[in-house]
């Protein structure tokens, strides 16, 4: 099946990167052997870090918890294999620090805590799937770590009446959800009814880009007896976005300064709805997940499912090693991913890949005054002003840099990625978005 652009929905502004995917979209997903040692982080979503519950010397088992929340905009952490807890320490993590982490020696059983139980989602309430889902774990799993239960417990005066599942993937280079819709549709499905039953609503989508017609095609011949859309969109980056997704597929604009519930509608990943299937339906935690290792500085890119602690640099020893010195390495996409500064750093649940460039593949680009092109502006899909509020952000005028907008900057890249002048714009607006909440915290 082909689906043509023409006529497909989307969002103003936005860019068409090369998308890179050819490299691992054809690979099925292949199971990551265990590592000799997991570094498993107690901050690995949006909100509080969990608190460790167990001490070095202790044997735990696959799916035991191992860090409890701490409120309600956390998640609780689980032992990604069975083994010893050797270490409750400061460890590098992604974000670029020491970050209190658990440290598990597996003790190769790989052994599940008996008594983990799954359910069937039609005998459960909606509070008691939610509570399953928060119990497990289940974060944002394109990337963003947002604790699902919070997405699932909108206020009274927010009724939701729209669910849409995010198979997007704009993200140049990954290919982890676009296999996962290939390989594991029913549990998707799965998720999705269970997301219905917990926020009751009208509508349900399924969006996905037209560089994906073998998973539309799958998906649409799977939901053809079910009240699910499968909604093709355009290729176009960044689509997936969830203001961008929800003005595309409901027409529905999220006010400045809003969340998707001020429309009516809860946005989750497929990979997230796989995540809950299995928490629900089968009792697991959330302890691995898929990612896309790839870039021009690897040697065989794959599709892995990878547990939660694996180092990076065992990931990339899983798919044959480096092509010589990495001058960039980058956890998630090249868009919006982290850049990495060693691989000595786990795994965490927002891991959807890992990005590896030699010097070759990384242009040094000078930077250069503004050349007033507007090609930043007409990019940007928040409709905001980045040439604009960077100029402020440099000057540290926090309150003009506000007074555009900054706040609404979803931090795409866009703007940076077409500016001749290679002028770091994003950065700055970054810089200033965190000089504003800080500002707003002191009151
Ligand atoms: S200003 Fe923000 S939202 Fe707009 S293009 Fe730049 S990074 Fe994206
Ligand atoms: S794209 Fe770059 S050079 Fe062009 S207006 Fe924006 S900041 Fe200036």
């Amino acid at each position: 099946m082909s689906v043509a652009m023409k006529n497909l929905k989307t969002f103003p502004g936005g860019l068409h990167p090369p998308d890179n995917k050819q490299w691992s979209a054809d690979k099925p997903i292949e199971d990551c052997p265990m590592p000799d040692e997991l570094v498993i982080p107690l901050a690995q979503h949006i909100g509080a870090p969990a608190e460790a519950c167990v001490e070095a010397g202790e044997l735990v088992k696959k799916g035991q918890l191992v860090g409890t929340a701490k409120g309600f905009v956390s998640v609780p952490i689980h032992a990604s294999t069975s083994g010893e807890v050797v270490a409750v320490e400061p460890r590098p993590h992604p974000m670029g620090k020491a970050l209190p982490a658990v440290v598990i020696k597996p003790d190769g059983e790989d052994a599940w805590l008996p008594g983990l139980q799954g359910g069937d989602p039609a005998s459960l309430s909606p509070v008691e799937l939610r509570d399953r889902i928060r119990d497990a774990g289940i974060v944002g799993m394109g990337g963003a770590t947002f604790p699902a239960h919070v997405k699932l417990s909108p206020p009274e005066d927010k009724p939701i009446d729209t669910l849409i599942l995010n198979g997007v993937e704009c993200e140049p280079y990954l290919t982890a959800d676009h296999r996962l819709m290939l390989e594991r549709p029913e549990a998707i499905l799965g998720g999705i009814a269970i997301l219905q039953k917990i926020l009751g609503v009208k509508r349900t989508c399924i969006g996905i880009e037209a560089n994906k017609p073998d998973a539309i095609e799958q998906l649409t011949a799977a939901t053809s007896d079910l009240p699910i859309e499968v909604v093709p969109l355009q290729v176009k980056y960044p689509q997936g976005a969830e203001k961008q997704l929800i003005l595309a597929i409901t027409g529905r604009e999220v006010p400045s300064g809003g969340l998707p519930m001020d429309v009516g509608v809860v946005v989750q990943n497929v990979g997230t709805c796989t995540a809950i299937d299995d928490a629900v339906r089968r009792g697991l935690p959330l302890v691995e997940r898929i990612a896309t290792i790839t870039g021009p500085g690897v040697v065989e890119p794959k599709n892995l499912r990878i547990r939660v602690g694996t180092s990076l640099q065992y990931l990339v020893d899983q798919c044959g090693g480096l092509k010589g010195e990495p001058a960039k390495i980058i956890m998630g996409g090249p868009m919006m991913g982290m850049a990495q500064l060693s691989l000595d750093v786990p795994a965490t649940r927002g891991t959807s890949g890992l990005l590896l460039f030699t010097s070759e593949n990384v242009p040094v680009r000078p930077e250069g005054p503004c050349l007033r092109c507007g090609r930043c502006v007409r990019a940007c899909p928040a409709r905001i002003l980045p040439t604009t509020i960077a100029a402020y952000a440099r000057l540290d005028l926090t309150d003009e840099a506000e007074a555009y907008h900054a706040m609404d900057c979803i931090e795409c890249g866009c703007c940076t990625y077409s500016c001749p002048a290679a002028l770091p714009l994003v950065q700055a607006i970054r810089g200033a978005k965190g000089a504003i909440l800080a500002k707003r915290r002191k009151g």
